[in-house]
Order: structure tokens, then sequence, then C-alpha cells
């Protein structure tokens, strides 16, 4: 993938004089209408509050990413900002007595490249008290692999299982399957032995979504059109990335006592639904989320990404770009043209 810096996003890229005391970064600015986002020097004096300073080795693209870096939607609420909501990489320096020079280490949400500066740069500084350890086998290149959009399918997974769902009690569906959330979801849920039937605007992906685990393959406008209050019972549960009517039929076609883990937007932030699965069904609607997500979970989310996420599968839904690239392929990301994940590759 290459970069069109056709527009004021993409100013100052390649600058050959880069200063001592400053590293490559993604910087949004506010402009007169709107923001603006450029590949730039960033002075290491800039950088926020934080007891851990980190070498940051890996980003990844995630939909909140190309929401700031095209500046569609006013994810970003402090300036100037460096983009990129989760990273991981190597601790250079700490004064947290939980982390030392060396340590490894994944940071996704806390309101980086939101309200923080973020991942999208060589250095980052932020609270020791965000950080997870890297589990144990996995590298700094595949914990970014997996990103925020993989670490909230498995927010997701934990839901459902914790409401008690198994295999026994029926199907779980997946929207925006050929999506970050989606392909990472399929995977986990076809692996702990779920049919897992997988939502798709892009039928054309089917043979990626069934290598991944899915059984079943639907054409994503048999969930877009208004919802009854009640449909056939059609799976025990599900994860859902898309929101709007489609959240709205997947809860009127769950079955008695099923549960949906409601985790994403990407058709609308409405949900045009009525009470009657929840008072008629019994179904249950979990919200997810992954920015605030307290720490113990998320060592526990991590911990199972690292066992029962498939290797091989992981790199078939990733591709690699490197920071040049990253405005450009956040436009793609909102134009639903990504498929699986994207790492960004910082050093
Ligand atoms: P992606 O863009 O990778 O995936 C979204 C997928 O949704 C697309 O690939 C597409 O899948 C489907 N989609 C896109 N537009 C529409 C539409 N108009 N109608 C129906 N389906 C559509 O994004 P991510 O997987 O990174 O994120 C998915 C969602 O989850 C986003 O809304 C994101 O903001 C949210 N999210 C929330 C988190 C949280 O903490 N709650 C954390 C991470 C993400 P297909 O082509 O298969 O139809």
């Amino acid at each position: 993938m290459s970069a069109n810096f056709g527009n004021n996003h993409g100013q100052n890229q390649n600058r050959e004089d880069f200063a001592v005391g400053t590293f490559k970064a993604i910087r949004i600015d506010k402009a007169e209408k709107g923001t603006t986002a450029a590949l730039t020097q960033f002075d290491e004096a800039e950088l926020m509050d934080g007891d851990v300073t980190v070498r940051v080795e890996w980003s990844t693209l995630n939909y909140k990413d190309g929401l700031a870096v095209t500046g569609k939607a006013p994810v970003v609420r402090r300036f100037p900002m460096i983009a990129g909501i989760d990273f991981s990489g190597t601790v250079e320096q700490s004064s947290n007595p939980a982390w030392k020079a060396g340590d490894k280490v994944i940071a996704t949400g806390w309101g980086m490249g939101e309200t923080h500066l973020g991942a999208y740069a060589e250095k980052a500084r932020v609270k020791g008290d965000w950080l997870v350890k890297l589990p144990e086998g996995m590298s700094t290149r595949d914990a970014m692999s997996i990103g925020t959009a993989g670490y909230t399918a498995m927010l997701s997974v934990m839901a459902l299982q914790k409401h008690g769902l198994t295999p026994s009690d029926g199907p779980m569906v997946v929207t925006g399957a050929a999506g970050g959330v989606g392909s990472v979801a399929v995977a986990l849920l076809s692996r702990l032995g779920f049919h897992v039937i997988a939502s798709t605007g892009r039928v054309a992906e089917a043979d990626y979504l069934k290598k991944l685990g899915a059984h079943e393959i639907i054409d994503r406008n048999e969930l877009s059109a208004p919802a009854k209050p009640l449909a056939k019972e059609r799976w025990a549960g599900g994860v859902d990335s898309v929101g709007s009517t489609t959240l709205a039929n997947l809860l009127s076609m769950t079955k008695y006592r099923g549960a949906i883990a409601a985790c994403g937007l990407a058709a609308g932030m409405d949900l045009p639904s009525s009470v009657a699965p929840f008072i008629l069904r019994g179904v249950c609607l979990l919200g997810i989320d992954s920015v605030m997500c307290p720490i113990e979970l998320r060592k526990q989310a991590w911990a199972r990404l690292a066992s029962e996420l498939d290797h091989r599968k992981l790199s078939e839904i990733t591709q690699e770009i490197g920071l040049t690239d990253v405005i450009e392929a956040g436009a793609k990301i909102l134009a639903g043209q990504v498929r699986g994940r994207i790492v960004v590759k910082i050093l």
C-alpha cells in the first residue's frame, strides 16, 4: 500500500532534517476547518505525563484510527495529538516499580490517540498502570496483529462465555466478519467449537472466512432491513461490530436466553430495536468497551489470545504497512476496504 498525500492530511512527509530530541510521528492538528494529519517530527519535550517511556515497535490500524487520521469524526479531543490507539514495544525508561527498561509491553486504549498522545510514533510516554506484559511466546508484531480489534473480539467472546453460552446452545453469528474484530471473533469462536455464521458484505471473501473457521456465510443485506420485534430464532449468540438495524436484527433472531455482545458501530450508532427480545425471550445485550476495560480483564484477554489464537490464522489475516501508509489506509478502513488486520511497522 502506498500513501497518497493529496490533501493537507500528509504534509511534511520524509523531512530529512530530523532534529535531536525529536521522533517520527503522525501528528494531528486543529485546522480552520476540521483537522490535519501529517507524518512529521515530534518534539520529545512535548510528550505528556507518564511514568513509563516506551520505544514503540508496532502499532496497528483500527476503525477509530481511520476516523482520527481522516478527521471524519471528532475522536481527537486534544491538540496537537499523535494518532494511534494501540502499540507494542520495549520499555526505555520507567519510574514505575512494575516496569524496567527492556520489558516488552502492550498498550491499548486509555484515550491514547484521543486525549493522550498515541501510538503512531517512535516513542510513547504512558502510565505504567495501562500496560500489559507481552505474553510469553508472542512477538510484539503478533500483539499488534491482534491489536485493539482482536482484543475486543476476545472481550466479546469472554462476555458470551460468562453469560454461559457453549457450543451445545447453538450457532454464533459474527457481523462485519471480514473486518478486524470480525475476523478474530470468527477464528476464536470456531476454535472454541462453536458453529460460526459469518455475516459479510463481501461474499467474495467467503473462502477467507471459511479458512478462519466460519461454517456458514450470510450476506449482510439479510440483516440490514428494519427489524421485526421478534423473528425466527437463528443463533444462540453473536459478536456485533456493526450496530444499527444489523444489531436490531441480531437481537430479534437470537434464541431464548441467548446473548449478543455489541462492540461496534460500523453501520451506525442507532439501535432501532424493541424490548421484545429482552422481555419475551430473555435475550441479553452485552456491552463491550475495550478502552477503559479494567487491567485484570485485559491480562486475562491477552493470556487467552496467546494460547487460543492460531498463529497461522493470525498471519493469514494480517497485512503490514509503514507509518507513511497510515493516512491512506485510514481512509480505506472507513470505506470497508480493509480485510482482517493491518499492522504498522514503526521501527
Ligand atoms: P473494520 O473496518 O476492520 O471492520 C468493520 C466491518 O464492518 C467491515 O469490514 C465490514 O465487514 C462491516 N461494515 C462496514 N460498514 C458497514 C455497513 N455500513 N453496514 C454493515 N456492515 C458494515 O473495523 P474494526 O473491526 O476495527 O472495528 C469494527 C467496529 O468495532 C468499529 O465500529 C469500531 O469502532 C468498533 N470497535 C469498538 C471497540 C470497543 O471497545 N467497543 C474496539 C474496537 C473496535 P464486511 O465487509 O465483512 O461486511
